[in-house]
This record gives C-alpha cells, sequence and structure tokens, in this order.
C-alpha cells in the first residue's frame, strides 16, 4: 500500500477538553505524520455544507450545530495506508462500539460528540482536503 493523505477533525467535545495533544499523539503513534493543521471556528453553512452528504438525516441539524458550538482543529495525516490506518485509530462511531486503545473509545462522550472525524475513502479524502487547505499549506 502506497504513501496515502487522508482528512482529520478534532471535533468541538476534544478541544473544548483540552484533548488535541492526546489525540495528536495517537495519530503519531499510530505512524501518521502530521503535514497539514489549523484550528478554526466553522461557520453554520460551513459545517452544513462539509456534511451535506447528511442533510437528510435526522441528526444532521444537532449534528451540525455541535460542531460549531467550539472551535476545531484540521488537520492532513499522511503515511502508509493513512486513510484506513486514522479510521483504525479513531475507532468504530459509536464509542460504545469502539475498541480498546482507540480514540473514540478513551475519549468520545457520545455517538454524535465522538471527538473525530477522518475521511473514509480516497476520493473523499482528497475532497475534504481541498475544502480545508490550499496546496501551499501541505507540507510534507
Ligand atoms: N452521527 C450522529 N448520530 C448518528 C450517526 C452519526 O450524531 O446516529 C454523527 C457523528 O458525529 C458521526 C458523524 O455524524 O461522526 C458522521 O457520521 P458517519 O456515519 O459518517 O460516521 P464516522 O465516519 O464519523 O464514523
Amino acid at each position: 500500500m502506497a504513501i496515502q493523505r487522508t482528512f482529520s477533525i478534532i471535533k468541538p467535545d476534544a478541544t473544548k477538553r483540552n484533548l488535541t495533544g492526546a489525540i495528536v499523539a495517537k495519530f503519531e503513534e499510530a505512524g501518521l505524520r502530521i503535514v497539514a493543521s489549523k484550528r478554526i471556528h466553522l461557520t453554520l453553512a460551513q459545517a452544513q455544507q462539509f456534511y451535506g452528504v447528511h442533510k437528510d438525516r435526522p441528526f444532521f441539524g444537532e449534528l451540525c450545530e455541535f460542531m460549531i458550538s467550539e472551535p476545531i482543529v484540521v488537520q492532513v495525516l499522511e503515511g502508509e495506508d493513512a486513510i484506513a490506518k486514522n479510521r483504525e485509530v479513531m475507532g468504530a462511531t459509536n464509542p460504545a462500539d469502539a475498541a480498546p486503545g482507540t480514540i473514540r473509545k478513551e475519549f468520545a462522550l457520545s455517538i454524535g460528540e465522538n471527538s473525530v472525524h477522518g475521511s473514509d475513502a480516497p476520493e473523499t479524502a482528497a475532497e475534504e482536503i481541498a475544502f480545508f487547505f490550499s496546496g501551499l499549506e501541505l507540507v510534507g
């Protein structure tokens, strides 16, 4: 498997509880390199656009409100098989189902307030990276 890049968000529940460093440590321990990183505060329109794929789901409104409730940290992670590796480090969407040692098992509060986002495929990774970062901000 080649070197890949994936997109990550450290979500409001985690930035609020000062868990940014602890989460970055999990990425780095797994061999993922942070090649871009910034702390931002989304607007409602930006959150709705980012999560547009979920616009018909019952949790869409609550999810967007949560994502604008506090600043987030958006990052690009690089490494061998980075998309799958990041999903593994994140753990299952619902922390109750997440494996021991994963970010969501250790830090998530609920299925909604689950500390991290990570791209699920090469196409979404490319789209999500381009939504938040310019090429000049990616420093491998
Ligand atoms: N989510 C939620 N309720 C649900 C399912 C998902 O609030 O029943 C939120 C949760 O924050 C999740 C995000 O919507 O991370 C995107 O859902 P997805 O199924 O894509 O999960 P992920 O890829 O983040 O594991």
